[in-house]
């Protein structure tokens, strides 16, 4: 564990607030599994290189989602048609008469039925569920981390999930931090914890809320200059050190 100047050893954390994807759940397995068999679902050939232009026109829309300039409603639509347009097999069903929204419906149904966790996610989520009070904190859509997690054994460990859908703001905006801390008892600012793998939304919006923040980082990334999280950790059974 990298633990930051301003940071306590010895401090109490009464709230840990978790990112679900990347963090505890293992979004990229999902999202591949849910892609290629969404794609065989419409007939369409699925390929890495497939999977990867997904990746990148999803993350940019997220990205826009971040700031504010996309609903999630809109963004789940646009990531197909984005991608459509860009495979020369799927222009012939790019026409008028190829219903994006279906597959992009068939994707979230499939999405929302793959629920694999990050290893050692279950055991540190016992382990800190007897020591404070836990929410799952996500930017995701609505009835796809609510089926995953009902799927889940974390289901019966975090008793809190607040979505950025159903709040109507997204992290990084410091207020859905407000909210999650609201409707979580009004804890002392200083012991809640904010764990998640994005520098741009779990740690930027856990420092514009005036909360520590624990960076989930196992591929070893590099941090930007402009953004200090509290913590720095490459495997999630490190969380035990700060408990
Ligand atoms: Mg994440």
């Amino acid at each position: 564990m990298r633990l930051f100047g301003h940071a306590h050893q010895d401090w109490t954390y009464e709230l840990i607030l978790l990112d679900a994807d990347g963090t505890l759940f293992d979004y990229d397995r999902a999202e591949k599994c849910a892609i290629e068999t969404t794609f065989h679902d419409f007939g369409l050939d699925f390929s890495d290189q497939t999977l990867a232009r997904y990746r990148s026109v999803n993350d940019a829309l997220w990205k826009e989602l971040e700031r504010g300039n996309i609903t999630s409603a809109d963004l789940r639509v646009e990531r197909f048609r984005r991608l459509l347009a860009e495979i020369p097999g799927a222009e012939r069903e790019g026409s008028s008469s190829f219903d994006v929204e279906a597959l992009s419906r068939c994707y979230l149904r499939h999405l929302a039925g793959g629920s694999y966790l990050i290893e050692g996610a279950e055991d540190i989520c016992r382990y800190m569920a007897e020591r404070c009070d836990l929410a799952i904190l996500t930017n995701g859509i609505a009835e796809v981390q609510r089926s995953r997690l009902s799927k889940s054994v974390l289901r019966d460990i975090i008793p809190h999930i607040i979505i950025s859908e159903e709040v109507g703001l997204s992290k990084p905006d410091p207020r859905i931090f407000e909210y999650a801390m609201d409707v979580l008892g009004r804890p002392r600012r200083d012991a809640v914890l904010m764990v998640g793998d994005s520098l741009s939304s779990d740690i930027r919006g856990g420092v514009n809320a005036g909360i520590h923040t624990c960076w989930y980082n196992p591929h070893g990334a590099t941090c930007g200059q402009d953004l200090v999280p509290t913590y720095e950790i490459r495997a999630l059974e490190e969380l035990r050190l700060l408990l």
